[in-house]
């Protein structure tokens, strides 16, 4: 249903027409309209089966603020009308790399192909390739990206023409990682669209998780177990074959993150210490998928995808080690509902070729969450509102409507929380 959310009365100087068609209240398809005319993100939500951003958009600029499929994953469904496309060269060639990934896996599970090659092809050929800091003009809006610091090449995205200002966080983490720097100081504007996933929860100290996770790797194979440790390709591999590397363990890595990681040498400029990146990767063993039964020789640590279990190779090694109580799968990530990942952390077990599969082996996650914890994220909020932002809006997470309510009611400044298909006029 649309709903529309005047807030004229309170910004009468500023006329921006805002249509929310995902990622509101909610962790998927990320996409947000701009005057009918400048799309910002254009995801997918993997599901069975997937869903899209709703309504249909013809616009005439889109902007990507980063290459995970919850925000890139339907940019080539949009080549019947060829719009510009502006992000980074780092999330041209991760949206490229996970449009041809779609394919694939569509095809494999027989479901409705969202695209074509030949789309693939016109997105790369429609693409800008735009540096953090390096202005561009989208549809009459003066743009800029700063870096997120949330998966190499992220952005948060400013936009301004003579109406006003508009700043799109996009996912953003303000620490210090392995991979990557904190995202940069946003510049402030009239209207902030802000992520919540983590409003509400605060992240352990990073130091200390790393110690624990390489406490309980040690733990798992000193006893003779395989400790299996699940990570998404994007980033979340890279960073944890550097922690390992830090630690003097020697990890097999298998599955998409090594693709990835070869992708990003060829953007040293956005990755904290490349030099790093290349060691971790040179001293870790790289799987050949025909080897993999050679791993199951002797106890080990295998760095593989896919990090919510729904599919890739860790499925190989669950096959060998869900039944023996001294292996352990060691979680890095949040665990969407519905996936293997969740029912195996809170049920003890999973699906594999359609069976329930029970697991005795040991089962632990790590929050190596790459978005911006609940200080942080309120700190981003209050700065912004210090500046002189006149209206928050708060989109992706499972509470975006507790995060509006904080806002205001601590901060003097309008804060929303639309839900799919809204639209704001102000
Ligand atoms: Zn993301």
């Amino acid at each position: 249903m649309m709903v529309s959310i005047h807030l004229w009365k309170y910004l009468e100087a500023i006329h921006i027409n805002l249509r929310f068609l995902g990622g509101c209240g909610e962790v998927g398809r990320s996409a947000i309209l701009l005057d009918d005319n400048v799309l910002l993100d254009y995801g997918m939500k993997p599901a069975e089966p997937p869903l899209y951003p709703v309504g249909g958009v013809r616009p005439d600029s889109v902007i990507v603020s980063h290459g995970h499929l919850d925000h890139c994953g339907v940019v080539p469904n949009l080549m019947d009308i060829k719009p510009d496309i502006f992000m980074t060269p780092v999330t041209k060639d991760l949206a490229s790399l996970l449009a041809r990934d779609t394919m694939k896996i569509a095809r494999a599970k027989g479901q409705v192909l969202p695209f074509m090659i030949e789309d693939v092809r016109d997105f790369e050929l429609h693409t800008y390739s735009i540096d953090y800091g390096t202005g561009f003009d989208a549809s009459g809006y003066e743009g800029m990206l700063y870096d997120a610091g949330h998966i190499p090449g992220s952005s948060s995205i400013y936009l301004e023409n003579k109406s006003g200002s508009l700043l799109y966080t996009g996912d953003i983490d303000t620490r210090d990682t392995n991979l990557l720097g904190p995202a940069e100081n946003l510049p402030v504007a009239d209207i902030a669209i802000v992520e919540s996933t983590y409003f509400g929860t605060e992240h352990t100290v990073r130091s200390k998780l790393e110690r624990d996770f390489i406490d309980s790797i040690k733990d798992t194979v000193e006893g003779g177990g395989w400790a299996i440790i699940p990570a998404f390709a994007i980033g979340r591999t890279q960073e944890v074959v550097m922690i390992l590397e830090k630690y003097g363990i020697r990890p097999y890595v298998d599955g998409m993150g090594v693709d990835v990681y070869k992708l990003l040498k060829k953007h040293p400029s956005y990755l904290k210490d490349p030099g790093r990146l290349d060691k971790a990767f040179k001293d870790a063993f790289r799987v050949d998928p025909r080897e993999r039964s050679r791993l199951m020789d002797e106890p080990c640590v295998i760095v593989t995808t896919a990090g919510m279990l729904n599919g890739g190779p860790v499925l190989y090694y669950l096959r060998h080690i869900h039944d023996d109580p001294r292996s352990k799968i060691l979680l890095t990530g949040y665990q969407v509902e519905g996936t293997n990942g969740r029912m195996a952390l809170e049920r003890g077990y999973y699906e594999d070729r359609g069976r329930s599969v029970q697991i005795s082996a040991q089962i632990e996650l790590y929050d190596f969450s790459a978005h911006s914890g609940d200080s942080s994220l309120k700190e981003l909020v209050t700065q912004q509102v210090d500046g002189g932002c006149q209206l928050v809006v708060c989109v992706h997470g499972d509470n975006t409507e507790g995060f509006a309510s904080w806002i205001s009611q601590n901060l003097e400044v309008n804060a929303v929380s639309p839900v799919n298909g809204d639209q704001i006029y102000i």
